[in-house]
């Protein structure tokens, strides 16, 4: 079994922002801005999350697949904003509790002390490396300044296996180098369907490396912030509950799953041979008595006709209520949220398989078909603009938990080998993009669409070694020198000024 279900190998939709002129776009935009789209996500604003504005139109893209005659012929004109639905994507503020540290811990792979509440087990290390970065007060200081964003899947592992350079390229950034600093990093992935916590546990097994879920965003995790817009809400994808549970842990109230809806009512999904141990699982009510409020799909679809008809059930419902039909199919109709876009994601199979974003097209193609007009939803993921920013939220909290300093780095390097989302999304929001030859790309010198701006490197180590060179000199010593003398470690003039 792959380690990520969806894997962030994803391939994106054709209209992705690489086909929409998107640097001048991008430039264009700004936090709380409604340029495109007026009119806000129902909720209190001015507290709690961001808002941040939709990269890609809100509309669905479903008319360019579509033979014309499958449209309705009564197809009304579109509006550009029908209901009170947007297209801004809040994402949660990251205000994390504060563990001072400027110096390498030792850390077992699940990122515990190794011995809790007792001394490190190397005070030594500790001790040389914070001598050293007292000399070394410049070196630190660009240290501190600069950051990596790495992708996993074809980057690190793949699925579940250790891609080596991805061990050695985060041992260097966890301490192992000649300042025995931590240089800030996060793990930035289209994966989804598993509870943070479980994702970081399984990567730092895999990677011999700590990760922590507090610089760890998957595709739903900018989701959370729908918790303080929606109370009930329907969530599609994944393994069994687990959505649900990921959900739940987001501070959502009431999470319905589609199998709460067929134990209550299986008529609702012709096809579906419910099981024992599914009915057991299941929390039906009455739905017929009870608005859902919006459908958030996490992660893939297991059971596409059962989904879609539900989904689609709510959105031609009155306001999300089932067993209703919607006077204004458009007005009353609840909004909907994907949390990632890719088209095809590769898998063990000889050919790539359909994604969470064919699955929207397929969904939007078969509204528009009942409907006659276009189904608004939001999508979040990379390359939307909502995840980088809520990267840059968690990059500076993170700096604050291993540095003790609450400031996003300046100089920030996104490491990742899918041209289409991590390269286009680097791209665009100013960061340096490292394109690695370990997963989809597979090209040339560089991507003809969307290049690397920083370049194409055999691997990640090699790419994180260079921009440490870039930044921190030709002659930066990849590997923390246990036997150092921290009074002759730097220069002569600084040697002789602490003597
Ligand atoms: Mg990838």
């Amino acid at each position: 079994m792959p380690m990520f279900e969806e894997s962030d190998f994803g391939v994106e939709a054709p209209t992705s922002p690489s086909q929409l002129n998107v640097p001048s776009y991008f430039e264009s935009m700004s936090v709380g801005s409604h340029e495109q789209h007026n009119l806000p996500i129902p909720g209190d604003h001015g507290e709690g999350p961001i808002e941040i504005p939709a990269s890609r139109s809100s509309i669905s893209e479903a008319s360019k697949y579509m033979h014309n005659l499958s449209i309705s012929p009564s197809q009304k004109d579109r509006r550009a904003s029908r209901n009170s639905f947007g297209a801004s994507l809040p994402i949660p503020r990251s205000k994390r509790r504060s563990r001072l540290s400027s110096v390498h811990h030792a850390e077992d792979a699940d990122g515990q002390k190794v011995r809790p509440g007792m001394p490190p087990i190397q005070p030594t290390r500790e001790i040389l490396a914070s001598q050293i970065q007292s000399i070394e007060t410049k070196k630190v200081l660009k240290a501190k300044n600069m950051a990596f964003a790495f992708d996993i899947d074809g980057v690190l592992v793949h699925g579940d296996l250790l891609i080596p350079e991805g061990k050695r390229a985060l041992e260097i950034l966890n301490g192992d180098n000649e300042l025995g600093i931590k240089i800030p990093h996060i793990f930035l992935t289209n994966g989804s369907g598993k509870p943070e916590q479980a994702r970081c546990d399984q990567l730092s097994k895999i990677l011999q490396n700590p990760v922590n879920t507090e610089q760890f965003i998957q595709s739903h995790t900018p989701m959370s912030a729908l918790a303080s817009y929606y109370n009930s809400v329907l969530v599609v994808g994944g393994v069994g509950y687990r959505c649900r549970e990921v959900a739940e842990q987001y501070g959502f109230k009431d999470v319905i799953v589609p199998n709460d809806i067929v134990a209550w009512d299986s008529t609702i999904a012709p096809y579906r041979e419910f099981t024992e141990y599914e009915k057991a699982m299941s929390r039906p009510r009455d739905f017929s008595k009870h608005n859902i409020e919006a459908i958030l799909v996490f992660s893939d679809s297991r059971d596409y006709a059962t989904d879609i008809q539900i989904i689609m059930d709510l959105l031609l419902s009155e306001n999300g209520r089932l067993k209703t039909k919607a006077k204004d199919p458009e007005s009353q109709r609840i909004p909907i949220y994907f949390s990632q876009g890719d088209l095809l994601c590769p898998t063990e199979h000889w050919t790539p398989r359909m994604s969470q974003g064919a699955f929207r097209v397929g969904l939007e193609a078969m509204y528009k078909a009942m409907t006659g007009v276009d189904l608004e939803r939001v999508v979040y993921g990379k390359p939307e603009l909502a995840t980088y920013k809520y990267a840059d939220e968690v990059m500076a909290s993170w700096m604050e938990q291993i540095h003790g300093e609450e400031k996003l780095p300046e100089n920030i390097y996104m490491i990742g080998d899918n041209p289409a989302s991590d390269i286009i999304g680097g791209n665009m929001y100013g960061w340096n993009t490292c394109l690695v030859r370990t997963g989809v790309f597979q090209g040339g010198d560089n991507d003809e669409n969307n290049p690397a701006n920083f370049g194409v490197f055999p691997n990640v180590l090699e790419a994180v070694q260079t921009a440490l060179r870039k930044e921190l000199g030709d002659d930066f010593k990849m590997h923390f020198d246990e036997t150092v003398n921290p009074v002759l470690h730097g220069s002569k003039t600084d040697a002789a000024a602490i003597i």
